[in-house]
């Protein structure tokens, strides 16, 4: 049960800073091991990336997005500490947070199929070769999604051989459905929203024994390709001689829809930077599924719908009325807490990323950016940081940009226009 109190706060859609009172859950069921396996196979798949994605031809075939200075943004948002873009909206082929799901998940998928047509398993670059390729084309992904992560699906399945369909609300972006139709991924539409095409996708691969279905609510495939960012994260901040400590904390704002995604990261971060990094969630107004989730326990699933809220946001990636119950119990007792944020600010953040530091990202990507002022500037911010003995001052704070990275020109400049 939502307390009066936030109930009335969220169905106000007045932007809000939700502080996670942090219950150790004993029901979690996500093994810590998962991640390592899921970086090994990003490792041993190096060798079909590179030889079937266009971007990563020559290279080791590392699936990874620069982590970039942030300070004129800093300097523009009068924020505190060192700030960091870690800049998703690069990452290969698919421009989104959802390769690192997405691009695993496959990846199992086409191990799966390989093995039961006789792979020896040695060398995954094999699996780039024509004969595999027209073995995989009888094979089928099947995803519902809200965009980003069909995309990422849809173009490695693709890249592949493999066939991919996927669902997608009939308000998902036009442009993102003409994307995969051209890289010949088969897109279905639905009235209703990202949880209908989700159901949807589902059904249709029950009926197909040579079909995967790739469950954005449950998949712990997906959890555990996102949770790899915290290990490569670490490096990245290695090799930039950045030091995280308890005096020199990480201060992470993830964009959040179902939850998957962010908390896949938060997770991977949690086990490489223990107490000395601190994860906020960022959803818009309309969509607040992951807070409303966290604020009324984990026993029954809780939808924006039933507290009045209608789901509809710029933030299309972010539309989401039902959390991930496995995201959900992995966050109770690691997330910091989420913030909202009003549609009218997104516009104002896109235009600071392309003025202050050149990147175009798509409006979900830049919901974190509320992040640093909830902390500074309001008295339950500052309560936090005292409480967790966080000096904003001497902390990283490392602004995630979860997507645009395939944004058309056009599209952008529309949003600009706010
Ligand atoms: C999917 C997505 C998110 C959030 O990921 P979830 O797993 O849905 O929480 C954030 N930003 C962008 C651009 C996305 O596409």
């Amino acid at each position: 049960m939502l307390k009066t109190h936030l109930l009335d706060t969220l169905s106000r859609r007045e932007p809000t800073l939700w502080i996670n009172p942090r219950h150790d859950m004993l029901q979690e069921t996500f093994p810590p091991e998962a991640v390592d396996q899921a970086a090994d196979r990003f490792d041993r798949a190096g060798a079909l990336l590179s030889r079937t994605i266009e971007v990563l031809k020559g290279s080791d075939g590392l699936v990874e997005s620069p982590l970039l200075d942030a300070e004129p943004l800093r300097a523009a948002l009068d924020g505190k500490g060192r700030w960091l873009l870690k800049a998703d909206h690069r990452m290969p082929l698919a421009g989104s947070v959802k390769a690192r799901g997405g691009f695993h998940e496959v990846l199992v998928y086409a191990e799966r199929v390989a093995h039961r047509l006789g792979w020896d398993g040695k060398d995954f670059g094999e699996l780039a070769g024509d004969q595999w390729r027209s073995r995989f084309e009888s094979h089928r992904l099947i995803v519902g999604s809200t965009g980003n992560l069909g995309i990422s699906i849809g173009l490695l399945s693709r890249a592949l051989g493999f066939k991919a369909q996927v669902h997608m609300s009939r308000d998902a972006s036009e442009w993102k459905k003409q994307l995969l139709r051209d890289k010949g991924a088969e897109v279905v539409e639905h009235s209703g929203d990202y949880a209908k095409a989700v159901q949807a996708g589902r059904r249709e691969a029950e009926s197909d024994p040579a079909a995967h279905f790739v469950d954005d609510e449950r998949s712990e495939l997906l959890f555990a390709g996102y949770a790899v960012a915290g290990r490569r994260l670490a490096e990245q901040l290695t090799d930039q001689r950045i030091e995280v400590s308890r005096e020199r904390p990480l201060v992470v704002y993830l964009p959040c829809g179902v939850g998957g995604a962010p908390g896949g990261i938060t997770y991977g971060l949690k086990q490489v930077f223990g107490d000395s990094v601190h994860c906020w969630f960022a959803e818009p107004v309309a969509s607040p599924s992951v807070l409303a989730q966290l604020a009324s326990g984990l026993e029954t699933p809780v939808s924006v719908y039933d507290v009045g809220l209608d789901n509809q946001t710029l933030a299309d990636g972010l539309a989401v009325a039902q959390a991930s119950m496995l995201a959900a119990t992995c966050m109770a007792s690691r997330l910091a807490g989420v913030f909202t944020v009003a549609d009218e600010s997104l516009p104002d953040y896109l235009r600071l990323a392309w003025d202050k530091l050149g990147e175009r990202l798509e409006p979900s990507a830049a919901a974190g950016f509320a992040g640093p002022r909830w902390l500074a500037e309001t008295e339950a911010g500052r309560s936090w940081c005292k409480a967790n003995e966080v000096n904003l001052d001497s902390a990283t704070h490392v602004l995630w940009s979860t997507g645009g990275g395939l944004v058309p020109a056009e599209v952008f400049d529309e949003w600009l226009q706010g």
